[in-house]
């Protein structure tokens, strides 16, 4: 028999939270949509809630939850509308939840996220930033507090996938070598470096392969992304950095592999849709229908590999560095660069700047330890502001 599983969606309006409603309206005995969140789009909450009716709908903006509410009442739907950050919190946390979708973009989405962790929830985990900027911090929440983790970035769900079941971080012990995390090189690949300096906000997010919000997509142009994701494999799989191997696969089929000592390599392939992870993590250890059409490898042909270049991509240096440093310092590389891709985005400077800005907060702030959420809040809080700084001098 199955059992209906009560659920949050964090960033519901989202690119991942539309994919989950999406496998969610396939499976209605699985799944009961209990609490939708977003920021500020409230035509799509209002959509949301119409069709999936959910008990509670949180909107961050005090303004568009008091015109949610008002839109809701002339529809006739009793979904109660909250607002700000606690109540994201308060619906992370209910007691009716047994799964939270955490995809949040940034770090706005980390409170949410510890919260679902600390009242033991199944969390899936699409917010990266949360383990970038606080992996041990969260790791140790989700372990104290009996959550469970499972991951939804399509690199490390491929991942979890790969390696052996019940895979406990002890890589000698259970004979695996590395990770192989793929990665498609994004839009500018093989443009010329000179060139780089006139991209375009929209030419960034045009991801060859993949259709994702706006600052995943300039992640994945400036392969900031890619090293996101390592910081994020680092604490999801207790794995070193040097056990971590970037490989440039532009065809996005292959979504990461593990290498065994035996000379075996296991992959994960699918076609570049977030709907087969989420189906994944939603249904484990089931396998459900995700709506994603099946690979066919006779279209497929042909699977290249090449190692990165750090040159062109100098934010997945900075990310390998931030990682070596540990302490605060993934917190201040994660909030320069939010600073820097919301800049870029509005066109106040050019994408070449991304990585200076990023390099110049990691030298300003202050590399210390951490040891609560607080400091965490404080480094990403100080990267903030010298970030800023840096772009106000940088304009004329
Ligand atoms: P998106 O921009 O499409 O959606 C973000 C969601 O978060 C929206 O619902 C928005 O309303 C909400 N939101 C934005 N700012 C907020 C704030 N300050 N407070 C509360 N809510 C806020 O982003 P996305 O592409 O769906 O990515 C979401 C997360 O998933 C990111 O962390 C991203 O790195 C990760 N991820 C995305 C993909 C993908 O294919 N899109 C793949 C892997 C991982
Ligand atoms: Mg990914």
């Amino acid at each position: 028999m199955t059992i209906l599983r009560h659920l949050t969606i964090l960033g519901s309006t989202g690119s991942i939270g539309e994919s989950t409603l999406d496998v969610v309206a396939r499976h209605p005995n699985r799944f009961k949509v209990t609490a939708l969140t977003a920021n500020n789009n409230i035509e799509k909450m209002l959509e949301q809630c119409q069709r999936f009716q959910p008990r509670y709908a949180v909107m961050l903006d005090v303004a568009s939850a008091e015109q949610l509410a008002k839109m809701l009442k002339v529809a006739s739907l009793d979904t109660e509308v909250l607002s700000g950050v606690e109540s994201l919190e308060k619906v992370a946390s209910l007691p009716e939840i047994d799964m939270v979708m955490a995809a949040i973009v940034g770090a706005a989405g980390i409170r949410p996220t510890f919260a679902a962790a600390r009242t033991g929830k199944l969390v899936l985990l699409a917010n990266k930033e949360t383990l970038v900027m606080a992996g041990r911090i969260f790791m140790d929440l989700v372990k104290d507090h009996h959550a469970t983790l499972l991951p939804i970035d399509s690199e490390h769900n491929a991942i979890y996938q790969s390696l052996p079941h019940q895979f406990n971080g002890d890589f000698s012990a259970q004979g695996v070598s590395h990770i192989l995390l793929t990665a498609s090189g994004g839009p500018f690949r093989e443009r010329s470096v000179a060139s780089l300096e006139q991209v375009t906000p929209e030419q960034a997010c045009a991801h060859p392969n993949w259709d994702m919000g706006r600052k995943i997509s300039v992640d994945s142009a400036t392969m900031m992304n890619k090293g996101l994701e390592v910081i994020e494999a680092h604490w999801l799989f207790s794995a070193a950095p040097e056990k971590i191997q970037v490989v440039i696969h532009p065809q996005s089929v292959i979504h990461s592999m593990v290498q065994y000592i035996d000379g075996s390599v296991l992959a994960q392939l699918g076609n570049p849709d977030m709907r087969t992870p989420i189906a994944h993590a939603m249904a484990y250890p089931e396998r459900i229908d995700s709506g994603v059409e099946p690979l066919n490898m006779f279209d497929v042909a042909h699977l290249d590999f090449e190692s990165p270049d750090f040159e062109r991509f100098p934010c997945l240096r900075l990310a390998y560095d931030a990682l070596s440093m540990g302490g605060n310092m993934p917190a201040i590389l994660n909030a320069a660069n939010e600073i820097a891709v919301e800049a870029f985005l509005d066109e106040q400077m050019p994408f070449t700047a991304i990585p200076f800005m990023i390099e110049h907060a990691m030298k300003q702030v202050k590399h210390e330890e951490i040891s609560a959420l607080d400091d965490v809040l404080s480094a990403d809080a100080s990267a903030r502001d010298v970030a800023r700084e840096w772009l106000k001098r940088l304009k004329p």
